[in-house]
């Protein structure tokens, strides 16, 4: 239990994400209090209002280590940070601070405050970008780590800082996500870009769907197993580190076919694609592909939503998003 003998709380950095939204859900169904840390004013409306909102940037880790305090918080859910591999590419700066600089100075002083250094768990949310251009298929936990974006080298730093803690007897987990998605992905990442434009072209609010690579091939799972993955891990007795990945690839064309087919295209994606140069990476990473054997056996995770299966859902979320955002403006 927390220092709270009656509540046991959690706090999440990077509450509005996809991550923040499934992981509350679970946490608050299991009777947790959540605090949520997030950048913008206000929480996303999609949150539940029972979440306590606290507006901080991951950078200020002394107001981090006082609301953790001030609210008795027992297990930490480090899921803020750049998220974007190509933003990193664009900010590389920021994205060290945010990645890296920030959690490892958090971990540093919840574990030498003496009101936190006994109780608090943490968790690192670890990145498949950490492998790299790995010749090594499907990775697992002792895959080496070669990363080529400095969003891959700050998660893997980071990952590294925490398998160190670990090792001196700290609660400090981790998970290894590979790529999950849903509807509440923003449009920086290819799975909702292509499930918003699709259904855009569908309703005639779009011409062309504008890409980069074709050919990459991704692990793509549904976030709603990845955060159930998350608190699997969090209720062992032992800090351990876990791929979580569906096992099977697709290639960002195989989805953009779904995606059409969803919206009664099928076959005509090439009437709309049009490539790019400019969204092609400077450092592409070709294909990723990971082994959760570790996270199955031990933990009995399963993942209940296949790569087709939430395509379709989040187009038809763009669909009647779209549909009704056209009919309020009528
Ligand atoms: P990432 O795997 O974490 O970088 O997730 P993304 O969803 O951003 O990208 C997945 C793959 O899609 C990468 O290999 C990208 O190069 C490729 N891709 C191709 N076109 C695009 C595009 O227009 N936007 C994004 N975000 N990715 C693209």
């Amino acid at each position: 239990m927390g220092q709270n003998d009656a509540v046991t709380v959690a706090l999440i950095t990077g509450i509005n994400g996809q991550d923040g939204y499934f992981l509350s859900r679970i946490l608050i169904s299991e009777g947790y209090k959540v605090i949520g840390i997030g950048t913008r004013n206000n929480p996303s409306h999609y949150l539940d209002p029972r979440i306590q909102y606290e507006c901080c940037d991951i950078r200020d880790v002394d107001k981090i280590v006082n609301i953790c305090i001030k609210y008795g918080v027992f297990e930490v859910y480090n899921l803020a940070g750049v998220s974007s591999v190509a933003e990193s590419f664009r900010n590389p700066e920021l994205t060290k601070a945010v990645n890296f600089d920030s959690p490892s100075r958090m971990l540093t002083s919840f574990y030498t405050n003496p009101k936190l250094a006994e109780n608090i768990r943490f968790f690192q949310a670890s990145s498949s970008e950490m492998y790299g251009v790995s010749n090594l298929e499907p990775q697992d936990e002792d895959t080496p780590l070669a990363p080529v974006s400095p969003y891959g080298r700050w998660k893997a730093e980071m990952h590294q800082f925490c398998h160190d803690y670990a090792q001196r007897g700290f609660f400090v987990s981790s998970a290894i996500m590979y790529n999950h998605e849903s509807f509440l992905r923003p449009t920086t990442f290819i799975t909702r870009k292509v499930s918003r434009t699709v259904s855009e072209i569908a309703l005639n609010l779009a011409e062309k769907l504008i890409l980069g690579n074709l050919h990459a091939e991704r692990d793509w799972g549904f976030a709603g197993d990845f955060a159930q993955a998350i608190r699997l891990i969090m209720k062992q007795d032992l800090p351990e580190s876990f791929v979580v990945a569906t096992g099977k690839t697709n290639s960002v064309l195989e989805l953009v076919k779904i995606a059409f087919r969803e919206v009664g295209f099928e076959g005509r994606e090439e009437e709309f694609i049009e490539v790019n140069d400019d969204l092609l990476r400077p450092n592409e990473i070709n294909r990723l592909v990971g082994n959760s054997m570790r996270l199955r056996k031990n933990l009995g995770w399963n993942p209940t939503l296949n790569f087709e299966s939430i395509v379709r859902s989040m187009v038809q979320f763009d669909l009647s998003e779209l549909k009704n955002s056209a009919s309020n403006q009528d």
